[in-house]
């Protein structure tokens, strides 16, 4: 059955709101862009973290421009409640060794399955380690994501690591196109792939094919 997590997440903020308390929360974001409109959002109610953390990343370069145009984009905010940051290890590695065999998948298919669950597992191992009240991800806010998919890997980390997982759709409710104004606004670098070398490739071959 197909779950509303905007509700989800509704009810969560709801209760927030009735209490005195600022929740923390470690929120794991793959670029800035997307997680312009996410701070937006959540930072009226959330204590936030911004954990990046991204080995999938491909080439080099661009993971170090990413983290850059992350931290910018941070420091140009102006939230309720401050907004820290903390960055990842590289460590391509991982990535690989748990994407082998998965190359020919198309972008939403198990290796992107294998690319969620890494970096999710990562950032409930550190909220846990650091006890945050919650943790999610900002990756449900793409359109090309399948959030289904996403909070399910999500809820099964926190229940396997013992730390709450934040449901999440930021697509909904024009999250998504608020993102791009945002990033207009900040004149933020948009990258016009996922993030890996495969999906590079396929971005390649789509624009070579219109
Ligand atoms: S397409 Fe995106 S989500 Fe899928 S494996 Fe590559 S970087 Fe990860």
């Amino acid at each position: 059955m197909k779950i509303n997590y905007q509700s989800e997440l509704d009810k969560i903020i709801h209760k927030v709101e009735e209490s005195a308390k600022i929740p923390s929360l470690l929120l794991h974001s793959c670029c800035g862009p997307c997680s312009s409109y996410v701070l937006e959002y959540l930072s009226d109610y959330f204590a936030i973290t911004v954990f990046y953390y991204n080995p999938n990343i491909y080439p080099e370069d661009e993971y170090w421009f990413r983290v850059d145009e992350q931290e910018r984009l941070i420091k140009k905010l102006t939230p309720k409640h401050p907004i820290h940051f903390i960055s990842g290890k590289y460590e391509t590695e991982k990535y690989y060794r748990i994407v082998k065999g998965l190359s020919q998948e198309r972008e939403g298919g198990e290796r992107c399955q294998a690319c969620y669950d890494l970096r999710l597992t990562e950032a409930a191992l550190l909220a846990k380690e650091n006890n945050f009240d919650y943790f999610t991800t900002t990756l449900t806010i793409s359109p090309h994501k399948n959030s289904q998919i996403l909070n399910e890997i999500g809820e099964r980390i926190g229940q396997e690591y013992g730390v709450k997982h934040l449901p999440s759709d930021f697509k909904k409710r024009g999250g998504y196109q608020r993102s791009v104004e945002l990033s207009r606004q900040f004149d933020m670098y948009r990258q016009d792939y996922c993030g890996c070398a495969f999906s590079m490739k396929e971005a390649e071959s789509r624009k070579k094919n219109t």
